[in-house]
């Protein structure tokens, strides 16, 4: 966050080398996977950042950008939009209310934390509505207790789908005339080796593009653990802390 001491030309230089050593990450990830660069997009997260740091990342190249929450999302894409900074995709990455789904749907390109047929019903109702088409994933369930394992104990719950209901949630989005079936998105479990929580993803996508060859996306890693995201084939990285710092605490 910009601080109250930090001009805007300071705020967009530190924005620019963290982007700069993202794209280095990003790139030794890629090196050492075997795959390209290109294959590879960054979803810049600006959840509680304000609308200058949209900016900032818009003239830097970043044209992915990723909220969570739609009190903070909408009053601030509204403003990027007063400001022109058009032409950007806006990705819906947090745990959706079914109540919210219908503001949501006013701006969102992409919504990534599709994980009950609940959500998919409310999702083509407001873009119909909004007269519009939105990318949805499959949210998937990484953490043991999905898999029949013994889960951790008190393991929070991060959303997303058992990977058992991954093949009926993809059949209705992909039966929803305004929603298209963009793939699969996870979030790794804080416990235990990100690299096979990424392996089982990487599973459950290889089965969904069997039957739909198109559902190609796989949105998994974070600031902390992308690059085991990349080495699992990931497409999309969620970024929020390596590129804008710390954030101020949700109010
Ligand atoms: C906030 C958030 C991110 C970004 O996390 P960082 O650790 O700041 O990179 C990614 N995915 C989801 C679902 C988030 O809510």
């Amino acid at each position: 966050m910009e601080t109250p001491t930090q001009t805007s030309a300071e705020r967009r230089d530190e924005i620019a080398a963290n982007a700069h050593a993202l794209d280095q990450r990003i790139e030794t990830a890629c090196t050492a996977a075997g795959r390209a660069r290109g294959e590879v997009t960054v979803v810049a997260v600006t959840k509680t950042f304000p609308w200058t740091d949209v900016a900032h990342l818009a003239a830097l190249g970043f044209r992915d950008m990723g909220e969570n929450r739609d009190q903070d999302a909408a009053p601030k894409i509204a403003r990027c939009r007063a400001e022109g900074l058009v032409g950007l995709r806006w990705h819906f990455v947090g745990q959706l209310q079914t109540n919210k789904v219908g503001r949501v749907a006013a701006y969102a390109d992409v919504v990534h934390s599709v994980d009950r047929p609940r959500l998919v019903g409310a999702l083509e109702r407001a873009a119909a509505a909004h007269h519009r088409a939105m990318t949805c994933l499959v949210q998937v369930d990484l953490e043991d207790g999905a898999y029949g394992e013994t889960p951790t104990p008190g393991a929070p719950n991060r959303g997303g789908a058992a990977p058992a209901d991954v093949a009926d949630l993809a059949a209705r989005i992909d039966a929803s005339e305004h929603l298209d079936l963009g793939g699969v998105m996870a979030v790794a479990p804080r416990e235990g080796d990100p690299a096979t929580a990424f392996a089982r993803l990487a599973e459950v996508s290889a089965a969904l593009r069997s039957t739909y060859p198109l559902a190609v996306l796989i949105s998994a890693g974070m600031s902390v653990d992308l690059d085991a995201a990349v080495a699992a084939g990931a497409t999309h990285l969620r970024v929020g802390t390596a590129l804008l710092g710390s954030r101020p605490p949700l109010g």
